[in-house]
């Protein structure tokens, strides 16, 4: 919707609503269930022929969200426990100290994808710590899914 508003905006058409309609249903194949969402676009008051109506459509095809959607969706779950805690590491600069506790490492490689500068299992140590700026790693931690790493601001 805010994708097509503003390319409405931009393109200078006049269109004065957008509606979305949306419809969500599922089936089951062979034990594999299929999620289908329908989308239909209508533009009640705008002044737009065929080819614009038809551009809109492409343009709201294009959007982030309906990339993700199309896209093929993991969904990994994953559970702390504070008792298997046995083991810290840790890598510190000047303001923060970083922890990680193999035992609760579950490899997801989310660390290692998003920000390999500091996060690289090839590497030895595998934390480069001086490999981005503090706030970055501390959001890259925070991201941790399994909570194998954690980090200690300095006083
Ligand atoms: S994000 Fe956390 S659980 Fe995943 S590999 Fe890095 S340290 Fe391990």
């Amino acid at each position: 919707m805010i994708t097509l508003r503003m390319y409405v905006e931009r393109k200078g058409w006049n269109v004065p609503h957008i509606i979305v309609n949306t419809n969500l249903w599922q089936e089951k194949k062979e034990e594999v269930m299929k999620t289908i969402i329908d989308r239909d676009l209508q533009f009640p008051g705008a002044e737009l022929d065929a080819v614009q109506k038809d551009r809109l459509l492409e343009i709201a095809k294009a959007c982030p969200i309906s990339k993700i959607l199309e896209g093929q969706i993991n969904v990994r779950s994953f559970v702390l426990h504070e008792e298997d805690i046995e083991e810290k590491i840790k890598y510190s600069n000047n303001d923060i100290t970083v922890l990680w506790k193999p035992s609760f490492c579950k490899h997801s490689a989310r660390c290692v994808s998003q920000l390999p500068e500091v996060f690289d299992v090839k590497a030895r140590p595998w934390i480069n710590i001086e490999g981005a700026a503090t706030e970055r790693i501390i959001e890259q931690v925070n991201r941790c899914p399994t909570g194998a790493l954690t980090y200690l601001k300095k006083a």
